[in-house]
């Protein structure tokens, strides 16, 4: 978005001295080596991870208690078991009210991470108005909770999926409404989980940038600088429109916070709103929809290597199909994607048909089920859904009842899920 991206830097430099950090007058808005931190640090050599809801013992999960959302409870499941249990020990507790130690009033509060065997990491907020952000840390039992960082007029909620640890730091990306300069400003931050000292690794960058992965001690991030048509996503328009301009990964180094190219792609060489980019262990991919290709490049090299070119095509004017090719995950060295019939060899690039199981039907849509935790032989995915009749309360304060659909989750085996055999041991409900 050219006149955007010229509106925001115009603005910025309007607002000058009164809100924005020192250097961020400077007239580049994208995250570059002059704008990154340059800190001298030496980590701890380990590969960044995706923080999970669960690990091989246990998942995670909690629900709302009252329609009004004012506080949460935990569930603990254990995967080994398939118990779904409420972490109290209080005798004759009804777990309904604060006093229950499986509840938390802290909210909104997102689903607790695993962070290593005796620690779990939780995102919450004090209120939507305020927007500030807490990282608490409690035990695997969800007791003994301790605020590790607050982060003020901060929210980290835009994108609770995208949390990465080495083990010895969190590094999670936040952003604020600054309403001096009219935009929505992020950061990406370092916390130390001894003590939760923050560095933020950038300075503050802007929305047409966001965190796709992490690429060993890299995270990847993605800028776009791109120009509409006027007709773009106007359904009544008869002339196929797309985009011009660039679209383009920078990795950031976590220890030293140096930026480095890694790939750009021109709307001189590719329809740039049918290519679609994914990182999945550790690994990057990209598509061309309308070539029908997928393609990895190597971090050090920066070379990309085709795969396959045996995907399935979808014409440059025909509507978006991002939701089909949606990598989902890396099983067992194959590639799964959210909507596509077939798997590819992440190595060779072999593809194979996959084997469908039985589509869940969610209030009338089908879908494959989708995978919520990720193991080393197993996975939780979406197996079962039911009808149920759900009261909710309208502003007027008046109940209505709304007939809707609660999900259940499964444990299934890697093999069973890539062989299309439905062979669930189901072990809670889903937490939406
Ligand atoms: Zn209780």
């Amino acid at each position: 978005m050219k006149h955007v991206f010229s509106l925001a830097l115009a603005t910025l430099l309007l607002a000058g001295c009164t809100a924005a950090p020192a250097d961020s007058s400077e007239s580049s808005t994208v995250v570059t080596a002059e704008t990154a931190a340059a800190q001298a640090f030496t980590g701890n050599g380990e590969p960044l991870r995706l923080l999970q809801h669960g690990d091989e013992k246990q998942y995670y999960t909690q629900e709302s208690l009252d329609d009004s959302s004012t506080m949460i409870l935990y569930h603990v499941v254990d995967l080994q078991s398939g118990e779904d249990t409420i972490p109290c020990d209080v005798e004759g507790c009804t777990h309904d009210s604060e006093s229950c130690p499986a509840v938390t009033t802290q909210i909104p509060s997102y689903q607790p991470f695993v962070l290593n065997d005796s620690t779990l990491l939780v995102l919450s907020g004090m209120n939507h108005s305020t927007r500030s952000s807490f990282i608490t840390l409690m035990d695997r039992n969800c007791q003994n909770r301790r605020v590790l960082k607050k982060l003020e007029g901060v929210d980290l909620f835009l994108d609770p999926n995208h949390m990465y640890t080495d083990g010895d730091f969190l590094y999670c990306c936040g952003y604020e409404k600054n309403t001096a300069l009219g935009s929505t400003l992020y950061t990406i931050y370092r916390i130390d989980l001894s003590d939760g000292t923050t560095t933020n690794l950038t300075e503050h960058f802007y929305n047409f940038q966001y965190m796709m992965g992490a690429v060993g001690r890299d995270l990847v991030l993605q800028q776009e600088n791109l120009t509409y048509p006027d007709t773009f996503g106007n359904p009544m328009t008869t002339v196929p429109s797309h985009p011009t301009g660039t679209k383009s990964q920078v990795l950031l180094n976590v220890d030293t916070g140096e930026v480095r190219d890694f790939c750009s792609y021109s709307s001189d060489d590719y329809v740039l709103d049918r290519l679609y980019f994914y990182v999945i262990g550790g690994q990057y991919y990209w598509i061309d929809s309308t070539a029908g290709t997928l393609s990895t490049v190597g971090p050090a090299t920066g070379e990309s290597r085709l795969l396959t070119d045996q995907l399935p095509i979808t014409e440059p004017d025909a509507l978006s199909a991002e939701y089909q090719y949606q990598m989902e995950a890396n099983l067992n060295g194959w590639l799964v994607f959210y909507d596509l019939p077939l798997l590819v060899n992440a190595e060779t690039g072999e593809v194979r048909q996959r084997a469908d199981l039985p589509e869940n039907l969610w209030n009338g849509y089908g879908h494959q089920p989708q995978i919520f935790l990720q193991l080393k032989d197993r996975l939780l995915v979406d197996c079962r859904y039911e009808s149920y009749t759900r009261t909710d309360i309208s502003d007027d304060g008046s109940p209505y009842t709304t007939q809707t659909e609660q999900m259940y989750l499964g444990l299934i085996s890697i093999d069973d899920f890539l062989n299309g055999v439905p062979n669930y041991t189901e072990v809670c409900k889903g937490p939406y």
